[in-house]
């Protein structure tokens, strides 16, 4: 393949994180020609290359399943190499429950390796979404940074997964902006630290960890006021989510000081961890993910955006492609603590197909944190769990558009009773 090539796909898939990846894996299974263009040389997204570690959120409070299908089976399949610890659940230290799966995030790349290989997707690694180009509503080429030189592919259906949502920023789509007292949730460089002795750090009670967590962040060793830790499945070493890094991760300058100046805070919480956290005396830094994590940056504008009080006072949706039960969690941008509003026992929500189909393209779908959302209840709808979900609807929904003739392959003609038959079909979870 050289400078200059140009290919074809029912699906392009811009941006491999779970969503992403979830997305181009039901397409395939759909019977679409799928290509799934990532900037780095494996899949994951945050979950890889911000090595987030924790699936978080799979039921409501008392318990009832709101996440299945394909993030089902990526643990599944993670388990069969080892690499996912047990369902459980935890307090947090605001006092909620919250449930999780544990996970190497090393392994989870080849996870996603063996599924598109399996469902026949064809990956574009080290391609970067370079330019866009549309007509009449629709995008018609995609042009791509490689090895090889620049690379042009031309799309029935686009997915933006790309978090940032670079393919429809360069298509010149619309963007919700934030209101007047929101701020973008800050960015994070998890660290990796052990050993650590497990049976210790988990004696502590919530409201220790807390008041360790607090003396942290007023000392300033801690960027903000957490000691959270994911085990990793195959050591005594746990991945730290506590540096805060408040920038807009699309201005490329301020993510190059994010990276140094995460590294720099988790290098400082290490120190922390090991000086005053009981069970962590031994350990040491042992690695920072490959990139800082970004949680919030572009949101679609969509055909519907999804609100707080869509989340806080559900009611059933006729066009609902996923569900979800993760509370309303923001990180603000200053200060140590969360704005975390949790919800009732049995309280999920839905997430409509309308949420995912840009107001300004008719064959172009969004999957994952950039649907269309409120900057609050984007806090809620972020996690993993729920971005496989609604990579999964998006996916399955493409390939139901690219079927029809090429010149009306439309989102917004997809039958949504037969999209949500064959997401139950294939083990999804609607309510
Ligand atoms: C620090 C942190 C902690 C979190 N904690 C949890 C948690 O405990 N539990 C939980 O479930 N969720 C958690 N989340 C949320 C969750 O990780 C993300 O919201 C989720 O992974 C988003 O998935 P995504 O596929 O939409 O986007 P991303 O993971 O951002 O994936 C986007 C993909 O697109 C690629 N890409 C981007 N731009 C381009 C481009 N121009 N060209 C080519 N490729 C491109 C990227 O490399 C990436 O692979 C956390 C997030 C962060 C940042």
């Amino acid at each position: 393949m050289s400078n200059g090539a140009i290919l074809n796909a029912d699906v392009l898939v811009c941006g491999g994180g779970l969503a992403g990846t979830m997305a181009a894996v039901a397409a395939a299974r759909h019977g679409a020609n799928v290509l799934l263009v990532e900037r780095y040389g494996f899949l994951g997204g945050n979950a890889t290359a911000g090595a987030v570690a924790q699936f978080n959120s799979w039921q409501t409070a008392n318990g009832r399943p709101v996440i299945a299908g394909l993030a089902s089976e990526v643990v599944e399949r993670l388990g069969r190499y080892g690499a996912a610890g047990e369902h459980q659940t935890f307090v947090m230290s605001t006092g909620h429950k919250m449930d999780r799966v544990e996970y190497a995030p090393e392994i989870l790349k080849l996870v996603l390796d063996d599924m598109i290989t399996e469902a026949g997707v064809r990956p574009l690694l080290h391609a970067n979404l370079l330019r866009v180009s549309s007509a009449n509503r629709r995008i018609e080429a995609v042009e791509v940074l490689t090895k090889s030189g620049v690379m042009t592919i031309n799309p029935r259906v686009l997915i933006d997964s790309s978090g940032d949502l670079d393919a429809l920023h360069r298509a010149g789509a619309r963007f919700l902006e934030l209101e007047e007292n929101e701020s973008l949730q800050p960015a994070t460089m998890m660290f990796r630290f052990g050993p650590i002795d497990f049976d210790r750090f988990h004696a502590l009670a919530p409201a220790e960890l807390a008041a360790l967590a607090r003396k942290g962040f007023e000392s300033g060793e801690l960027a903000r006021a957490a000691l959270h830790a994911s085990r990793d499945p195959f050591s005594d070493d746990g991945w730290f989510n506590i540096s805060r890094l408040a920038i807009d991760a699309t201005d490329a300058m301020a993510l190059g000081r994010a990276e140094i100046e995460g590294r720099r805070q988790a290098w400082r919480a290490a120190g922390y961890l090991k000086a005053h956290v009981p069970g962590c005396e031994r350990g040491q830094l042992r690695s920072f993910a490959t990139q800082v994590g970004v949680r919030e940056t572009r949101r679609i504008e969509g055909d519907h955006v999804l609100s707080a009080e869509d989340l806080l006072q559900p009611v059933q949706l006729d066009d609902a492609i996923a569900a979800g039960a993760y509370p309303i969690d923001i990180h603000p941008a200053a200060g140590g603590g969360l704005d975390y509003r949790g919800l009732g026992e049995d309280h999920a929500y839905q997430i409509p197909y309308h949420s995912l189909i840009p107001v300004s393209f008719n064959n172009a779908l969004v999957a994952g944190r950039g649907i269309s959302a409120t900057h609050t209840a984007l806090a809620a709808i972020r996690v993993m769990t729920i971005s496989m979900a609604v990579g999964q609807a998006a996916g399955t929904a493409a390939a139901m558009a690219a079927r029809a003739v090429a010149s009306a392959a439309s989102v917004r003609g997809v039958p949504v009773g037969e999209l949500r038959a064959t997401l139950l079909r294939d083990g999804a979870v609607l309510r």
